[in-house]
């Protein structure tokens, strides 16, 4: 390949032959009737390889834009390639929104949805449960739509790039709404320990953020309808704008003023037209459920001073359950627990073990798109239909044209 082509954080050299970027779907259609291996990148925001192949790779960026609004203006239909930032403003105009957002806009649709990115808030289940419709190209050429009327659905949208090409979306939408935000500084420990799951059901969408240098948290951000006043659970209102993580400038970060805005300006935490997060980093997530938020907390404390080692900033959110089978909240109400780390992978990668071995006895679920090193009978096993996932994928790609090494590893190995 003489074009270099890496993922969003550089920790990625994706090793294909060729990187085709089609105008349409006919010209997707032959990519794939030309037999793989392939894969899509979608805006390249993952940490691991599971976009990676040696055939071809490729963007739906340049597939024409759609935003196609249902006359009963309760869902709307997206291309394959369409991100976020874009789809939220064209959904702003029709007075509609998304029931959540993940922290940054400048995602793909079909990305995040395939690895189940989430934002937070006790009652907003990840933004794959929003996919009441998916349209994708299998490994037989046939362009498969399914409904929530199809029991492979709820198999198919987290999908992880395995069934086939998502060409297009059709997403759960709601009226249009407007949000403040707030920022809080210093949230003692002895609250978190108090009144975790108040905390977090305290605003549309909550998350606290810690650097592990302590106990006590160093922020939390609130998003919510309701204007607030005073302390929040004895931490005291910053006094001034805040980027999630330390020294970074707090004009990447949407309005904290406690200014109502549309929904779309306070949900992410980070601008479209700014870098999102720190840019050098690497990130992992894993999801226990909601009521063992607190232990997993403390696992974490009881390596802290490993992790603050190697840490840009943690941040801890909720997520509702929802049933779509590879959701990492699938039936399980959820605590998530991210960390931002430095950009340096033989550093870190021990740290991720030693997390995911404190976290171990809480059945963590690790987030797709990042860095874990869980082995993959463990992931497997913490998904009930991770065999009927396995079958579907069977079914859409029998002749194995979207497989990868990351998948290989996942659906196949014996550890
Ligand atoms: C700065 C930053 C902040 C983040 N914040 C959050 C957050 O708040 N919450 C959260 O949950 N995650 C977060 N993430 C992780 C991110 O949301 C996921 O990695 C997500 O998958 C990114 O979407 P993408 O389009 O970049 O996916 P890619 O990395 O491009 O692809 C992910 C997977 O989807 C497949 N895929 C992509 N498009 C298609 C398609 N059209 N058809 C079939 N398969 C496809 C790819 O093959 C790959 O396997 C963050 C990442 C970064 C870099």
């Amino acid at each position: 390949m003489s074009e270099r082509v890496t993922n969003w954080a550089g920790n990625v050299v994706f090793g294909a032959r060729r990187v085709h970027r089609p105008g349409s779907v006919d010209e997707v259609r032959s990519l794939v009737a030309s037999g793989g291996p392939l894969r899509v990148l979608g805006s390249g925001h993952s940490f691991n390889r599971m976009a990676d192949t040696t055939g071809d790779l490729v963007s739906l960026a340049g597939l024409p834009r759609v935003v196609a609004v249902a006359p009963d203006r309760r869902t709307v239909r997206v291309d394959g390639g369409i991100r976020y930032g874009d789809l939220a403003v064209a959904l702003e105009k029709e007075g509609l929104a998304l029931h959540n957002t993940a922290s940054l806009p400048h995602i793909s649709v079909a990305g995040a949805v395939a690895t189940a990115t989430h934002g937070s808030g006790v009652r907003n289940a990840n933004l794959a449960s929003a996919v009441s419709g998916l349209e994708f190209l299998s490994g037989t050429g046939d362009l498969v739509a399914l409904s929530r009327d199809d029991a492979d659905l709820a198999g198919a949208v987290v999908g992880l790039g395995a069934p086939g090409v998502v060409t297009a979306l059709t997403l759960d939408v709601v009226p249009a709404f407007e949000l403040r935000q707030y920022v809080y500084d210093n949230v003692p420990r002895s609250s978190i320990s108090a009144h975790l799951s108040e905390m977090l059901a305290d605003g549309y969408s909550v998350s606290l953020f810690t650097d592990w240098t302590g106990l006590d948290a160093n922020m939390a951000w609130l998003k919510r309808a309701e204007p607030m006043a005073g302390e929040w659970f004895g931490a005291t209102p910053a006094d001034g704008p805040r980027h999630p993580v330390p020294g970074m400038p707090a004009q990447n970060s949407t309005d904290q003023s406690g200014a109502p805005g549309p929904w779309h300006t306070r949900l992410p935490h980070f601008r479209m037209e700014f870098t999102p997060s720190a840019g050098e980093e690497l990130q992992s997530e894993w999801h226990v459920a909601a009521s063992d938020g607190l232990a997993a907390i403390d696992a974490v404390a009881s390596i802290r001073t490993q992790v603050a080692a190697v840490l840009q900033v943690c941040e801890i959110r909720a997520v509702a359950a929802d049933e779509l089978w590879l959701s990492p909240n699938y039936q399980r109400n959820s605590i998530a627990l991210h960390f931002t780390w430095i950009a340096d992978t033989s550093a870190v990668l021990p740290v991720v073990a030693e997390v995911e071995r404190v976290l171990a006895p809480l059945n963590p679920r690790p987030h797709w798109g990042k860095v874990f090193t869980m082995a993959p009978a463990a992931v497997r096993a913490a998904y009930p239909r991770f065999a009927d996932f396995a079958d579907l994928v069977d079914r859409y790609d029998p002749a194995g044209v979207f497989r990868n090494e990351w998948l290989d590893a996942l659906l196949t190995s014996g550890s």
